[in-house]
């Protein structure tokens, strides 16, 4: 934990990806979104193209909302409304 903390801290600024862009979970900002393994659209742009989810890194998600949206790609995959690879 103490390594991981001290690798964060050496970041530099011009790491564009990892300083300047500001992350945001989008469920928590919008309240009126449901995590629902229904609603294909939602869990589609939490995929990549080879049907692999998308990381914390990549999303922005909060822990809570990144399980829950791994948790409904999952149940979806199982159902077959998306493919487990393309
Ligand atoms: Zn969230």
């Amino acid at each position: 934990m103490r390594a991981r903390a001290r690798i964060k801290r050496d970041f530099k600024p011009k790491d564009k990806f990892l300083s300047t862009r500001k992350r945001f979970c989008r469920f928590c900002v919008d309240k009126t979104k449901t995590i629902d393994y229904k609603e294909i659209k939602t869990l589609e742009s939490f995929i990549k193209e080879r049907g692999k989810i998308v990381s914390v890194r990549g999303s922005g998600n909060c822990a809570k909302h990144q399980r829950r949206i791994a948790e409904a790609i999952k149940l979806a995959r199982f159902l077959s409304l998306i493919p487990y690879v393309r």
